[in-house]
């Protein structure tokens, strides 16, 4: 999706975030404010054509207080440099998987990550903001408006204000954390979700799991989960439910990968590049429907275009310690949560149009059928139903 803006600002401070903000207001024209220009939907470019984009590059600052544990940023970073920055103190802070995610549209939105389950969102981690408002006021705090700072954390990116800089709780992290990676047959996906409903939910919380599944016409569709245990392989070994569930779900290889470098372990997810389409689905503490795991595999299966997808185990996490009228994040109790990542290299081809037909047939089926209505913000998809209301 692309749209064509009126002009580029490149501020270097909030006084000419300000000025650039009246000036449109002046002008009648539509501003917006783009940090790592990850939506999905190009709405950091307007969402249409002729807005003025308050592009936040400048806003590069990161100060860590290992005394008080926070850190302030800019909103112009990706959260890759996030991570390095508070990791030279042994810190994290519980953010996306993509290492050139903003933190201005990521954070504001939710953020869930690999230490969602245990620190929560990025959002819940968020304490205080500096904002322009649309009438061209600075908030220095937003503490000073506790409805504006309740607002921006879960629905900060959706037009409140311009963020300019967030300061943020951060966590000490054991000097080693361990990834674990487990290989399964794609027939096996069912046997590995009943084992998983069952004792996921009781799993420490210094384990974060992603069940990932691929779908792919050359190599066939595969199933794995990818997990990252803060502390050494040897301690994560002791913990009986996760060798319990290695043993019960059966799988092909499980492989223990120990590494001081949590960030480093974000990091080199893949980024895909180009247009694509991300639906989400959030499932409550029942989980997943055996005929919707049935529907889902087959989807997968018969998929012509490529399509990845990530199912978060919530249960037991700290996102569900915290109450949905707490922040404005409000996808709390649920069990999992699916995110589909489905790029489309060429936007225009035919089987590009194809490919987005039949997604979106899935889409609708899978949502009003098997899963939670709530969709996860920051996945945005303007093509979904009454996604306004
Ligand atoms: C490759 C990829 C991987 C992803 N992985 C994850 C993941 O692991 N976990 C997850 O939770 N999400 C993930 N996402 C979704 C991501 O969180 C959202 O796309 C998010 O909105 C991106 O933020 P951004 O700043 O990069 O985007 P932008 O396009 O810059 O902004 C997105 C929206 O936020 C608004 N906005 C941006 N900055 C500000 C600001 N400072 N003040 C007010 N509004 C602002 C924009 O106007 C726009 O509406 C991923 C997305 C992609 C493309």
């Amino acid at each position: 999706m692309v749209y064509f803006p009126i002009a580029f600002v490149h501020p270097l401070d909030e006084f000419d975030v300000q000025s650039a903000i009246q000036c449109a207001a002046k002008l009648n024209i539509p501003t917006v404010a783009r940090s790592g220009g990850h939506s999905y939907e190009a709405y950091s470019l307007g969402g249409q054509d002729c807005s003025l984009v308050i592009n936040l590059g400048h806003f590069k600052n990161i100060t860590i207080d290992t005394i008080s544990q926070t850190a302030v940023i800019g909103t112009g970073i990706p959260v890759k440099p996030l991570y390095h920055k508070v990791h030279e103190h042994w810190f994290a802070f519980p953010a996306g998987l993509c290492p050139l995610v903003g933190v201005g549209g990521h954070m504001m939105g939710g953020g869930m990550g690999f230490l969602s389950r245990k620190f929560g969102m990025a959002a819940d981690n968020i304490l205080d903001a500096q904002i322009v408002l649309a009438n061209g006021t600075v908030v220095y705090s937003a503490k000073e408006y506790p409805e504006l700072l309740w607002a921006i954390r879960g629905a900060g990116n959706a037009g409140y204000g311009i963020i300019t800089a967030l300061t943020l709780r951060i966590h000490p992290i054991p000097k080693i954390v361990t990834r674990l990676i487990i290989n399964y047959d794609f027939d096996q996906t069912p046997l590995l979700f009943s084992v998983l409903d069952q004792l996921g939910p009781n799993f420490h919380q210094n384990l974060t799991l992603y069940v990932v599944i691929n779908s792919d016409s050359d190599t066939g569709p595969s199933t794995s989960i990818d997990c990252i245990y803060l502390g050494s392989a040897d301690e994560f070994r002791q913990h009986v439910d996760v060798q319990e569930f290695i043993k019960l779900s059966k799988p092909k290889n499980v492989t223990y990968i120990e590494n001081d470098l949590y960030y480093f372990q974000v990091v080199k997810n893949m980024t895909l590049h180009g247009y694509y389409k991300s639906p989400s689905f959030f499932f409550d503490q029942r989980g997943i429907p055996d005929e919707g795991i049935k529907y889902y595999m087959q989807f997968m299966k018969t998929f012509k275009c490529r399509a990845h997808s990530k199912t978060l185990l919530i249960a037991g996490g700290k996102v569900n310690e915290i109450s949905r009228n707490e922040i404005a994040y409000v996808h709390r109790g649920f069990k999992y949560h699916i995110a589909m990542a489905v790029p489309f290299p060429d936007a225009h081809s035919e089987e590009t149009k194809e490919c987005i037909q039949e997604l979106e047939k899935f889409n609708k089926h899978f949502l009003q059928n098997y899963a939670s209505y709530e969709c996860y913000q920051n996945l945005i998809d303007r093509q979904l139903d009454n996604w306004q209301c």
